[in-house]
């Protein structure tokens, strides 16, 4: 495959955001905007979309990093709800993004005084494994649950009880969707951020787009608002009387390391309906995750010492203190979740997933779990049907780049184990082209930092096919350096120095600013 140059695809991009006339404008590069124009893309729309920031940068990079039914919404009575995303879990896992999306057992322990009580939650776990299609719903002793959870707490413990779902990494996941949209000819471009709509008799007929300072005028037949926390601020750029469709609610994580090899990721009852988790990944344990209302601006979300303090005291009650110092704490970030305002315009909610239409037709998609994002942009295409002149709409699920042909793709011997398999979950069957960025220059194949997996390679691949600008791009988004905590300014240096290196880098701001 031809090695695609940042500068001439983001200078193309540009020109191609002015130049073209699309059907589609998708404003947000979250999993959900990335969703809808990969979808869009394949059925032979011209689609464009853009992120303000980083594609990922908002919550979708911030999630718990499940792909679950959600134990929660049985507890809430929502059956259908749970059946589909376990559908998803499972499209996911065997054919969408198996290198991404990995099945996990859950151990769920029963402590005396807890919320819950055991035939009660046989029960529950007994219908959510029927729906998941899993046999995994038995009640296992302390023993078995501590060979599942070495550091598993075990005063007052009554019992456990296990189930089935999967973990992922919600931002590669993300950016497999924006790749899948590019390849079916989307043009796509972060670090551009819609300031305004256009509209000629009352129809929305596209949006001004700022690009490092310079303002591209975009024509779309349809626009979807799909910027997830900040989707009401996109709706007031065309109505600014627009009222409040959305409601938003904090989420933060901390990780530490994980001790001993755990074979089971831990779901904690905190009450009858709130629970956390405790979920391996990658080597390193996911603690969260916190919910409070969030009335700020949505740009200054971030984990506060308060948040970790609440999350770490939450995960000792089933876990081993000593696993949960302050000090073990790597790395700590928060998002926003988008709940239904619950009042105000014809919201015509899809459970979770708020729909609105603005008065000159542009959709606006907030809300849902990453889990159900296939479905989320398959309703939102069906929505716009008639606006798009769209006729069958084929829901079946299909490999994202990187997802097919995982059994047969080999990667050289005399790469360490630990990086040929961190290369095989990140890229999939693209691990190979990442290494083709080496190609001359051995020391790209070197370590980013001596106690993570992640090497030179993927910094160049990440500014060459995977649209990252900054070294935070590449920390945080592109490998797992910044939750293994070792995001140093030395590792930032090296980055950069790295990011320097790839050839027309640093040119999008001559050339937009010489336009
Ligand atoms: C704490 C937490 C834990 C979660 N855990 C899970 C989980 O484990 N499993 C699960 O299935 N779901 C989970 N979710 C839900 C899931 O993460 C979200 O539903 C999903 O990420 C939302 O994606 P999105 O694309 O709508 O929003 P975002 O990812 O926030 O994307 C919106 C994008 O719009 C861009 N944008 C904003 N304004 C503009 C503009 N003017 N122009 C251009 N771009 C703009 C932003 O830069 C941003 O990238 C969790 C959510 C939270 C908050």
């Amino acid at each position: 495959m031809g090695e695609p140059d940042l500068r001439v695809s983001r200078e193309r991009a540009l020109g191609e955001l002015g130049d073209r006339r699309f059907d589609l404008l998708v404003v947000g590069g979250g999993i959900v905007g990335a969703g809808i124009a990969a979808h869009a893309a394949r059925v032979g729309l011209a689609v464009a979309l853009v992120d303000a920031g980083d594609f990922g940068g908002g919550t979708s990079s911030a999630s718990s990093k499940l792909v679950h039914g959600g134990l929660r919404y049985l507890r809430l009575g929502d059956v259908g709800l749970v059946r589909e995303a376990h559908h998803e879990r499972r499209a996911l896992s065997t054919i969408v993004a198996p290198h991404l999306v990995h099945r996990i057992p859950f151990l769920l322990p029963l402590y005396q005084g807890g919320p819950y009580r055991p035939a009660f939650v046989q029960s529950g776990i007994l219908l959510y494994s029927t729906l998941a299609r899993s046999r995994l719903n038995w009640l296992v002793g302390a023993a078995r649950a501590r060979e599942l959870v070495p550091p598993l707490r075990l005063e007052g413990l009554r019992s456990c009880a296990l189930y089935a779902d999967a973990w992922t990494n919600d931002a590669r996941l993300c950016l497999a969707n924006v790749r899948a949209a590019a390849e079916a000819g989307a043009t796509v471009l972060n670090g551009a951020e819609v300031v305004g709509l256009r509209s000629t008799g009352g129809s929305l007929t596209g949006a001004d787009v700022r690009v490092d300072g310079l303002d591209v005028e975009v024509h779309a037949r349809v626009c979807v608002n799909a910027a997830g926390p900040w989707v009401d601020q996109v709706r007031r750029l065309e109505d600014p009387t627009a009222g409040t469709s959305v409601r938003l609610s904090k989420g933060a994580h901390v990780v530490v390391e994980a001790e001993g090899e755990w074979g089971a990721a831990l779901t904690v009852p905190q009450d009858e309906v709130r629970v956390t988790f405790a979920v391996p990944w990658y080597g390193m344990l996911l603690l969260g995750t916190t919910e409070t209302p969030w009335e700020e601006d949505a740009d200054r979300v971030q984990a506060t010492p308060e948040d970790v303090e609440q999350i770490l005291a939450e995960a000792a009650v089933a876990l081993d203190p000593a696993l949960l110092s302050p000090d073990g704490v790597r790395a700590a970030y928060a998002g926003l979740r988008v709940l239904p305002a619950g009042e105000g315009e014809s919201v015509s909610a899809r459970r979770e997933t708020v729909f609105t239409r603005s008065p000159g037709g542009m959709l606006n998609v907030a809300g849902g779990k990453l889990t159900t994002y296939r479905r989320i942009a398959l309703e939102t295409l069906d929505r716009l049907r008639a606006d798009l002149g769209l006729h069958r709409l084929d829901t079946r699920p299909w490999p994202l780049p990187g997802a097919a042909g995982l059994d047969e793709t080999v990667l050289p011997r005399d790469l360490d184990p630990d990086v040929r398999v961190h290369l095989l979950h990140l890229y999939g069957n693209l691990a190979g082209e990442v290494l083709a960025s080496a190609d001359g220059d051995s020391s790209l194949l070197e370590r980013l930092h001596p106690s993570g997996p992640d090497i030179g390679a993927q910094v160049r691949y990440a500014a060459t096919h995977e649209w990252a600008r900054t070294a935070d791009d590449v920390v945080r988004r592109r490998t797992t350096c910044f939750y293994r905590g070792l995001a140093d300014r030395a590792l930032h240096d090296r980055v950069d120095e790295l990011l320097g290196t790839v050839p027309g880098r640093g040119g999008v701001d001559r050339l937009v600013s010489g336009t």
